[in-house]
């Protein structure tokens, strides 16, 4: 019998490759490994309006189509380790198992800050469906939110607790929220609008340790003075869930490096022609913008790169006569990301942080709507506005090319 595809990661680059898979015409079988309890589900909302209302798996599954009724979704299942020498891996209950393909969509996990103080209870992060139905349920009208981080996820579960009534300060040790991202005069647009709906800032701050026995009752900051907090909620960044690949000479060092075939590259720089990596954990080249591999956490990337990797590795499986010719196909997604904040839709596309300006392109940030695009050089290399979809998304096929 062949051994089938293996998916590690049931999540939605999990799903997307194994549909990609189907459409490009592999219909041998497919098994997906997830160690989660759910089914594939969207994370966007968990800070968002689901996090505000009803935090369920029925409001944020993916719909299953009838291409995918065949794959065997193993769920609650962690693999924990990979021989790719014989092309098999070995889960958490010990069982291994040999593949064709092995496609790995493990994404990343919540980075969590280490402090002397070693109580957890009331400290968040939100990455799954768990942690959002946990947070949900500790933040009521008055609850005391510190939220430790100012990228989007901090901002999004900010401007969420305020939504249900908390009383919330953002900490954070940079100059303005999102600021590395959206350049200096965005950020203070940003902040001006938190300030607005009664949020706390302490920028240029880090939280040293914590305060409470049995549970968290506030943290100390690193001038020493002490906020009080019921939660606190960490947005400190990510890590990607490379652990289980180690000793296989895969290059691991920010996620898995890829080709633009989005197969796994060694660390001698050799393809592993019949591994790849997608979404959150991949790190590839991206030909709109350069050679230099990078890891893109948008929402779009994991479906764009399911596509790249199963129009190779189903070529591949079938013997195909042209598969040099897909491998060596140019591959340049354009990243797409959205934000929600309070009434404010922020969109963006392409890679703003790649910029060395930025240049306001449609109104000001006097106005509550504007566009502002972002440069390396003359080549635009991002753009993101706030409103105005049908202006941002007039850009997005600009993106790469010089203004
Ligand atoms: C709260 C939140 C809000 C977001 N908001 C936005 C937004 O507004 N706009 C936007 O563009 N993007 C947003 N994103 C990012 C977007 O959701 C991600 O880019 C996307 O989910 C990545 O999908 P993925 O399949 O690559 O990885 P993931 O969704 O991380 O899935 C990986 C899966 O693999 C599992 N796994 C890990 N290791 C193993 C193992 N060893 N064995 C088995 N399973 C394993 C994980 O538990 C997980 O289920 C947000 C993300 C979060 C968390």
């Amino acid at each position: 019998m062949t051994d089938p595809v293996i998916i590690v990661g049931a999540s939605m680059g999990g799903l997307r490759v194994a549909e990609a898979l189907r459409r490009a015409g592999y219909t041998g079988p497919i098994t997906a490994f997830g160690d989660e309890p759910y089914p594939p589900y969207n994370r966007p909302p968990l800070s968002k309006e689901v996090l505000a209302s009803d935090v369920s798996l029925e409001a944020v599954q993916f719909p299953q189509r009838d291409a995918t009724a065949d794959v065997n979704w193993v769920l609650n299942t962690r693999i924990e380790r990979t021989d790719l020498a014989s092309n098999s891996l070995t889960d958490e209950h010990g069982h291994s198992h040999t593949f064709s393909a092995l496609i790995i969509a493990t994404g990343i996990r919540s980075k969590r800050a280490e402090w002397a103080n070693p109580v957890m209870t009331g400290r968040h992060a939100v990455r799954s469906l768990d942690d959002a139905i946990a947070l949900r349920a500790a933040l009521n009208p008055g609850t005391k939110v510190v939220v430790y981080g100012a990228g989007f996820i901090g901002c999004e579960t900010a401007a969420t607790a305020r939504k249900l009534g908390c009383d919330v300060t953002i900490v954070a040790p940079g100059v303005e929220p999102i600021a590395r991202y959206l350049g200096l005069d965005f950020a203070q647009w940003i902040r001006a609008a938190h300030d607005a709906h009664g949020v706390q800032f302490r920028m240029q701050s880090r939280i040293d340790n914590t305060i409470g026995d049995d549970r968290i009752t506030g943290v100390v900051l690193d001038d020493g003075s002490t906020l009080e907090c019921d939660v606190l909620i960490e947005a400190i960044g990510s890590i990607p869930n490379v652990e289980w690949l180690a000793g296989n000479d895969l290059d691991l060092s920010d996620g898995v490096l890829t080709n633009t075939a989005m197969q796994a590259v060694r660390t001698d720089g050799t393809v592993v022609t019949n591994v790849f990596a997608l979404g959150d954990v991949a790190r590839f080249p991206n030909a709109l913008f350069d050679d230099e591999p990078r890891r893109v956490e948008h929402w779009n990337i994991p479906t764009d790169t399911a596509k790249r990797v199963a129009e190779v590795a189903a070529a591949q499986l079938a013997g195909s006569d042209s598969v040099d010719e897909i491998v060596a196909k140019r591959f340049a997604p354009v990243p797409s990301f959205w934000s929600d904040q309070y009434d404010i839709h922020m969109l963006a596309y392409g890679i703003v942080g790649l910029a060395d300006r930025s240049e306001m392109l449609h109104n000001t940030f006097d106005d509550d709507e504007f566009c502002v695009g972002y440069y390396r050089g003359d080549e635009l290399v991002g753009v993101c506005g706030v409103g105005m979809r049908n202006v941002v998304m007039g850009y997005r096929a600009k993106v790469g090319s010089s203004a």
